[in-house]
């Protein structure tokens, strides 16, 4: 199951964690040491790598269009990729 793969620790930073933050990451809001905390995570994990993606990238894109949409594809992305992650 990925839920094991979400226990994952890379940069000290547990998969769970990131996708937890990744709202907060999108609005700007989350504290720059987090944010470096988790792009090192993103760049150091197979596991989220293997998400999907480049969420990493697709984060990025999606800050510098600050797109109104931004806030719902996380809401799907985390859907699709935390499977049984409850908030
Ligand atoms: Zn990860």
């Amino acid at each position: 199951m990925i839920n094991t793969a979400l226990e994952t620790i890379v940069a000290g930073v547990r998969c769970r964690e990131v996708l937890a933050d990744l709202s907060e990451y999108l609005d700007g809001t989350l504290p720059s040491s987090r944010v470096e905390a988790l792009q090192a995570h993103l760049a150091g994990c197979d596991n989220c790598a293997g998400f999907g993606g480049h969420i990493a990238d697709t984060l990025a894109a999606l800050r510098q269009n600050d797109a109104p949409f931004a806030r719902d594809l996380t809401t799907l992305v985390l859907a699709r990729i935390g499977g049984g992650l409850s908030p």
